[in-house]
């Protein structure tokens, strides 16, 4: 990498912007600035730490292409349980498509789900910590993939997280995963690594595989939730070459963190997307009649009644408000009962797709359930199953998607709903508020980040906010339909794909580089 000395920057034509002139090698083919006042001090910028990364035309040579290896227990649809296991596969799924090479390090969990795995085969074994690894090789969405099965049945027990051991057995992945890169002479550019589950790498590559071969690589952290393992994401921050969280204003919350304040220099918010080729309204198994912003209307009505007629609704046009989460505190859960409850009275129509991993929520919402099916059975339905499948009707079948997490991070929910035409009504929070933009409320807001304001939030942790963003939301639908059509339309054509996120990550892949 070759340096140049300062350029001094000349007014051009009248004055309305600076110009340079740099000789730069024929074989360049990436050029970063930095911009400063003054050779001695002034107003410096440096794009927060990353430089301004820009790709030379007509050079000799082309940019190599990165080589990204993700090390992550979830990946989804094989062993999805949140968001973070969509995270892996569509980024990576993003950064290939932009002719980078990546490939995912896996557990072989006993619980994969395997029809979507495909050539998966044994590849090779080695032996680390005592016992022997089997790899496995296959190809999952198009991404290559690699299963590390230790013969020692670390992950041969029904499950991702809760089987009692999850950060030793974790802990074993990980370093088991840096072992198969120096052992199997893989040397990725980044190793990207995704909360505490993977955490370890961190530390792990830097006290030792960095000096074992490993040399060129640099390490990536990704906090897709600052709630788990907090312990382990400091250290990991500590050590980590780059940091990122899932959005700007969840980056904002947790800077005063003590797991992340000292590290602020290194780590950035860069929101997820989602994959268009997995959340498509116009080519999804799922959904009976496929549609796209321009028949979103008909689309979605014919989504409606075979959303109402698969879970035994009264088939008539009423507001659908859906709910697909987790059931924990996080996700609001005394929002999510009275919103319930408040949709009801307003004689509208309610679908909640949700499972509780704590065994007294799960129980809680059983009687919820049943309750309501007795009371409201034609408009209440409380599936309280993970259904993939289903969860794509719901998106396409609803008016609105219903999101009142006490935080989150980035959420993917309300940007799957928008891609299905459904209108995201969200507490202002993390992702939440850095994606949905209140009709009534945001215009200024959604103008400055170039969009239109696409649907209804509220502040506050209280049944008073929910009723505020809700209210407004069913009234709009009874009142106005053309003008909420109007916005289903508008919120299709949104752009919450991994477009943009992805020539972030790029970019911070290549700053890490630089370290
Ligand atoms: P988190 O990672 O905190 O769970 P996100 O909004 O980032 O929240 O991601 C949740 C993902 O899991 C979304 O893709 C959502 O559709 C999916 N999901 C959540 N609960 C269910 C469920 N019960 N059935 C099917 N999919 C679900």
């Amino acid at each position: 990498m070759d340096s140049l000395p300062p350029q001094r920057m000349l007014p051009a034509d009248n004055g309305s912007h600076l110009k340079a002139t740099v000789k730069i090698p024929t074989d360049a083919y990436m050029m970063d600035f930095v911009f400063s006042e003054r050779e001695d001090g002034g107003i410096f910028d440096n794009k927060g730490r990353m430089d301004y990364h820009l790709p030379v035309f007509g050079g000799t040579v082309k940019e190599p292409p990165l080589h990204v290896v993700h090390i992550a227990v979830e990946m989804a649809p094989i062993a999805k349980v949140g968001g973070l296991g969509d995270v892996v596969t569509s980024l990576s799924r993003a950064v290939q498509d932009l002719n980078h090479k990546v490939h995912v390090i896996l557990p072989k969990f006993d619980c994969l789900n395997l029809n979507h795995v495909t050539d998966l085969h044994h590849q090779r074994s080695y032996s680390w910590g005592g016992t022997e690894i089997k790899v496995w090789f296959g190809e999952v969405e198009g991404l290559s993939v690699y299963f590390l099965e230790p013969l020692n049945g670390f992950f041969s027990k029904g499950c991702v997280y809760g089987c009692g051991n999850d950060a030793q057995r974790f802990g074993f992945f990980c370093h088991a995963a840096l072992e198969f890169l120096q052992q199997g002479g893989i040397h990725p550019d980044i190793i990207h690594v995704h909360d505490w589950s993977s955490a370890p790498v961190a530390w792990l590559f830097k006290d030792h595989y960095m000096h074992y071969g490993l040399c060129k690589s640099r390490v990536v952290f990704t906090i897709h939730n600052l709630e788990f393992g907090a312990h382990f994401i400091a250290k990991a921050m500590a050590y980590t070459d780059k940091a990122t969280t899932v959005s700007h204003t969840y980056a904002k919350e947790v800077a005063g963190n003590p797991a992340i304040s000292p590290h602020l220099h290194k780590f950035h918010g860069i929101l997820n997307g989602i994959d268009l080729d997995i959340w498509d309204p116009y080519n999804d198994e799922f959904i009976p009649m496929s549609y796209t912003s321009e028949n979103v209307v008909e689309g979605k009505r014919a989504a409606k009644e075979a959303l109402q007629q698969r879970l035994g609704l009264k088939k008539s046009d009423l507001p659908l408000v859906g709910i697909i989460t987790r059931l924990t505190h996080q996700k609001g859960i005394h929002l999510i009962k009275h919103a319930i409850l408040r949709t009801l009275e307003r004689n509208g129509q309610v679908v909640l797709l949700g499972s509780a991993p704590d065994p007294h929520i799960q129980n809680d919402f059983v009687n919820l359930a049943n309750n309501l099916h007795s009371s409201h059975g034609d408009r209440a339905r409380l599936q309280l199953t993970y259904d993939e499948p289903l969860s794509h009707l719901i998106y396409a079948g609803s008016d609105f998607i219903l999101v009142p997490s006490i935080f989150e991070p980035c959420g993917l929910t309300q940007l799957t709903a928008m891609r299905y035409g459904s209108i995201p009504v969200v507490r202002k929070t993390g992702g939440l508020y850095d994606t949905v933009f209140d009709v009534d409320n945001d215009k200024a807001r959604a103008e400055a980040h170039g969009l239109e304001t696409n649907g209804f939030t509220f502040d506050g942790a209280d049944c008073g906010g929910v009723d505020y963003a809700l209210n407004r939301a069913i009234t709009a639908w009874y009142d106005d339909r053309d003008w909420f059509n109007s916005l289903c339309t508008r919120v299709m054509e949104q752009d919450w794909s991994w477009n943009r996120p992805a020539l972030d990550y790029i970019e911070l892949y290549h700053a890490a580089k630089k370290q």
